[in-house]
């Protein structure tokens, strides 16, 4: 038997040998972003690497997710590590795609490097005899909320039901049911052990008037453009209500304003995205909002249709796997300073994940510039791509070894807050649409 400290020495030396490859791996993925529900090169490129690395694995999972596995042969635990696929739109960041305006400022690509590493770390190491149970290298859609239309096409073809998150479908169809453990780094500007998260229900809003030339005859039309800015002039006169700690945010886009400028617009729509640190007050924001939506209409006499689908739950670290990060943490970096905690305004859709299982995801640092801007830039490629596989495979490594008892412990002191089922049903019946209309 290896002693543990030992295995993870093992791994580290490995993936220092892989770390050039590790960057350009990075870097291949960086300049290539693709959107949520749309990474089928990403997916293709992910694909090849795990035939390198003569895994079997299964592919076009919500959509383009995959799952390899690496099977020690023994009984034990399943671990996933994850790696989300998709990027934001940032057309305004030097790496965006030039037509789709997708950029990697998120740092998802980092990731997938990191996923793809510790598969690698574990495999040529070695002392995957050494350990129990399997490690999954599951590749995760989507999990940017945005496109609502696009997806809600998707829904429509009844390629994928839960449509913010890719996560959430993966849940749903049931490709969280064989995992027991979860865990990844998401990039950040600091190094943060324990991120907890908001809540969110995303929006789809729609309002109808009636078109008109506007020059000669707008008293003929029902201006949407207008019951529009009223709601969202009502949405803002909320903020002072909204109490500090529970974090709320509410924030939107018009994508549709409008057809032409010589007539009275007879239809407007809004995505919008209401946040807070807990469900329940999520909803009651929600309420307040739909209200003002109400009044944008009621006031013009337009038709509002409100289209809510509930984004991810919060997020909240299993205590016991965020000690393991940490502690292996601190024994590959002693000298790079950290936070033990913080409150992320956004949502992720690992939230949903640590309602099931137990689940871990902290942010480490290595870019510089800000998360969703044009500054976002990979400045320590040492930090942002072979770090992270590190410590996660040495976290693994805690879990898996002598016949997995830290994990199996973990497992079994874990309280899920739902089953998969109730899971589903929440989320299906908080999910609603309703129309309102004024139009006489
Ligand atoms: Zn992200």
């Amino acid at each position: 038997m290896i002693p543990i400290q030992e295995m993870k020495q093992k791994v580290c030396n490995a993936l220092d040998e892989r770390a050039e490859e590790l960057k350009s791996i990075g870097n291949h993925i960086f300049i290539n972003p693709e959107l949520g529900f749309k990474e089928f090169n990403t997916a293709e490129y992910i694909c090849e690497r795990i035939e390198q690395m003569g895994l079997s694995y299964r592919k076009g999972l919500a959509i383009t997710g995959i799952k390899a596995y690496i099977d020690t042969g023994r009984p034990g635990p399943t671990v996933a590590v994850i790696g989300e696929l998709d990027s934001v739109i940032c057309p305004e960041h030097p790496s965006a795609n030039k037509e789709t305006g997708a950029a990697h400022t998120c740092g998802h690509h980092a990731q997938l490097v990191n996923m793809l590493g510790v598969g690698l770390g574990l495999l040529d190491s070695g002392i995957l005899d050494e350990l129990c149970g399997r490690i999954v290298l599951f590749s995760t859609p989507a999990e940017e909320p945005f496109e609502a239309e696009y997806r809600a096409k998707l829904k429509e073809e009844g390629k994928i039901k839960f449509t913010c998150g890719g996560k959430q479908e993966l849940i749903r169809i049931g490709e969280f049911d064989d995992i027991d453990l979860a865990l990844f780094v998401h990039i950040g500007s600091q190094n943060v052990i324990r991120v907890t998260s908001n809540a969110f229900i995303s929006k789809r809003v729609i309002f109808s008037g009636k078109e008109a030339h506007a020059g000669n005859a707008p008293h003929l039309g029902i201006n949407a453009l207008n019951a529009a800015t009223i709601a969202w002039t009502a949405i803002n006169s909320l903020r002072e209500t909204f109490v500090e700690e529970d974090c709320v945010r509410v924030h939107g886009i018009m994508p549709q304003g409008g057809k032409i400028a010589i007539s009275v617009p007879a239809e407007v729509s809004m995505e919008l995205i209401v946040r807070a640190k807990t469900m329940e007050t999520t909803i009651a924001i929600n309420d307040k909002v739909n209200r003002a939506l109400k009044a944008g209409a009621m006031a013009v006499g337009a038709k509002v249709e409100i289209i809510d689908t509930v984004g991810f739950l919060p997020m909240d670290p299993n205590e016991d796997m965020a000690k393991l990060f940490e502690s292996n943490f601190k024994t590959l970096l002693p000298n790079e300073c950290f936070v033990k905690q913080i409150h992320f305004k956004g949502g992720f859709d690992m939230g949903d994940v640590g309602h099931i299982i137990p689940q871990v995801h902290p942010m480490l640092g290595g870019i510089s510039g800000n998360l969703h801007q044009r500054d976002f830039t990979i400045m320590d490629e040492q930090m942002v791509y072979v770090n992270p596989a590190k410590i996660i495979a040495m976290t693994i490594i805690d879990l898996l070894a002598d016949n997995a008892s830290r994990g199996g412990e973990i497992i079994k002191r874990f309280q899920p807050k739902l089953s998969k089922n109730e899971y589903v049903n929440l989320i299906e019946g908080l999910s609603k649409s309703s129309e309102f209309n004024y139009i006489d």
